[in-house]
């Protein structure tokens, strides 16, 4: 078999440039000229995974299938190549030092001093190689995490330094994103930032092969021709990054920069034929032209910080195309909705969406916004805690339970019709012990979520501790909240619809996580034809 090809994407000036679109976009070329790509991500920070990170900290942390909880930018990789990752794709300093760490503990190092170098190190560069492993992929993307120049990426850079000596530099390249600024003052575009940061790479012994510049204005040739004259790469290994409406636009203009073409020729590869990105043009042009448009309140307690709910709003973005329809999502605060005010608020809206959260803030927020949407008709997704919310809000309105709640805010709730996992019941440690990663569901025919899927069995990723009460089951189908999606093993309840209502349905699992450009989610593309038919 041939080597595997490495690509390290890193970044400079500052963070928030977009390495994560880049390398998806990138890999989505790649993968669409036919060659086989994963992306990798490496986080200099200590904690082990994302998991016990607020979401005001990292934004949303999304969960793999095989129950990794993992940075967000995973979730990019997948939405662009349609191709799920695992837990080798997201490695943090915390994992890390813990491998490291524990191999010490065992006696593995046989009486040397650990240290940074080369013990660090050498587990980085095992954590890279072990992605590409595998024989399933002909090229990996690593990024990594921070900016050139931090402490924390100082170990990652020199991993990264030695593996292109081993393994050489046609085998190992570094894409180097930077940002140039426009000074509105002299009307003048910046290189000096992209010249220092260069240098500061070149410092820990990295000459980068490819400058991708993120701009808001188009670079002259002239300025390709100074950055490239003076970080010493091909004029043509100079590319631009403009600013775009959609992140999905990125791939089209790295490809228009010729991105794909410079790296494959830099790694040795065979160009073959132009990508194949037919069905990708068709989504951005649905996307583009839009017949309808619906608006769809999203109710969460972390809206301050939309990356908290980017897979949600992403998996908007791809159902909204997928039905030729403009999803406007407003971020509603759960905590500012109460009783006086919640018909103001709400009142617009084609759907209601109610997110996944955890702790007391905002539920009660959340659990008039079912009751609003329940005895209003308007089409309601809860996910995850909205599923619960809506489980209470019935159990308390139409069954009458009063008192019924969570045992995750009320741990002496009267009727706690969700409550802990049996599992769950002697879990001490936070990190890493939810019901994580995908189980199996089967579907009630007729119920709306069959129709979604038209499948009888399907697979949805979880994250949560809490679940739907069994002993309430026979009261709730009586009344009419149906649980139509049961996982077959153990019997716990993973949808629950209202067949009277137009459209409301909750899932314990998070659906979000699994749509993509080429796949949108089923249940995601029924809310919003849902929202349409008003
Ligand atoms: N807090 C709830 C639980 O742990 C819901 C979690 C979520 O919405 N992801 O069960």
């Amino acid at each position: 078999m041939t080597e595997v090809k490495y690509i390290f994407v890193t970044g400079g000036v500052t963070s928030s440039l977009g390495k994560g679109i880049i390398s998806s976009s990138l890999a989505k070329l790649l993968q669409a000229r036919g060659y086989s790509v994963t992306i990798q991500k490496l986080d200099p920070y200590i904690n082990v995974d994302p998991g016990t990170l607020n979401p005001y900290e990292h934004g949303e942390c999304y969960v793999t299938n095989d129950g990794a909880e993992t940075d967000l930018d995973l979730g990019h990789y997948e939405r662009f190549l349609n191709v799920p990752t695992s837990q080798a794709n997201n490695v943090t300093t915390g994992r890390i030092y813990q491998s490291v760490i524990n191999k010490e503990r065992k006696g593995d190092y046989l009486g040397k001093t650990v240290q940074v170098i080369p013990h660090i190190t050498d587990e980085i560069k095992r954590r890279i190689k072990l992605v590409g492993s595998g024989g399933k992929f002909e090229i990996v993307i690593t990024e990594i995490g921070g900016t050139v120049g931090d402490i924390e990426s100082l170990p990652y850079i020199e991993a990264v330094r030695q593996l292109r000596w081993e393994h050489g530099q046609q085998n190992c390249i570094v894409i180097h994103l930077t940002l140039v600024p426009f000074l509105s003052a002299s009307k003048e575009l910046k290189t000096k930032p992209t010249q220092h940061s260069v240098k500061m790479l070149l410092e820990e012994g990295i000459q980068p092969d490819i400058l991708v510049l993120r701009t808001e204005k188009s670079l002259t040739d002239d300025l390709r021709r100074k950055v490239a004259l003076f970080c010493n790469v091909e004029a043509s290994a100079v590319v631009e990054s403009i600013d775009v409406s959609t992140i999905y636009e990125v791939p089209i203009r790295m490809q228009q920069e010729m991105l794909d073409a410079t790296v494959l020729r830099k790694l040795g590869l065979p160009a073959g034929n132009e990508p194949m990105l037919d069905e990708w043009n068709e989504f951005l042009h649905k996307l583009h032209n839009p017949s309808h448009s619906v608006r769809i309140a999203l109710v969460g307690k972390y809206i301050e910080l939309a990356d908290a709910y980017k897979s949600i709003s992403e998996a908007f973005i791809h159902a909204g195309a997928a039905n030729e329809t403009k999803v406007e999502l407003t971020y509603v605060h759960s905590e500012e909705i109460d009783e006086n005010n919640y018909v103001g608020i709400l009142k617009d809206y084609d759907g209601i969406l109610v997110a996944p959260g955890f702790g007391s803030r905002g539920i009660d927020g959340k659990i008039l916004t079912v009751n609003y949407a329940r005895t209003n008709d308007i089409p309601f997704f809860g996910i995850c805690l909205g599923m619960q919310c809506a489980v209470i809000e019935f159990a308390r309105n139409v069954l009458g339970l009063e008192g019924a709640h969570s045992t995750e805010i009320n741990p002496k709730a009267k009727h706690p019709v969700i409550d802990l996992m049996e599992e769950q019941k002697s879990v001490t440690e936070k990190g890493g012990t939810m019901r994580l990663g995908s189980y199996k569901c089967e579907l009630m025919h007729g119920s709306e979520a069959y129709k979604c899927y038209r499948k009888e069995e399907i697979g949805e990723r979880h994250r949560h501790r809490y679940e739907f009460n069994n002993r309430y089951l026979t009261d709730f189908r009586n009344a009419g909240m149906i649980p139509c999606g049961m996982n077959p093993q153990s019997g716990l309840v993973e949808i629950i619809e209202i067949p009277s209502h137009r459209w409301f349905v909750g899932v314990q699992f998070h659906p979000e996580y699994s749509s993509t450009v080429l796949r949108p989610h089923p249940l995601f593309v029924g809310f919003v034809k849902a929202c349409i038919k008003k």
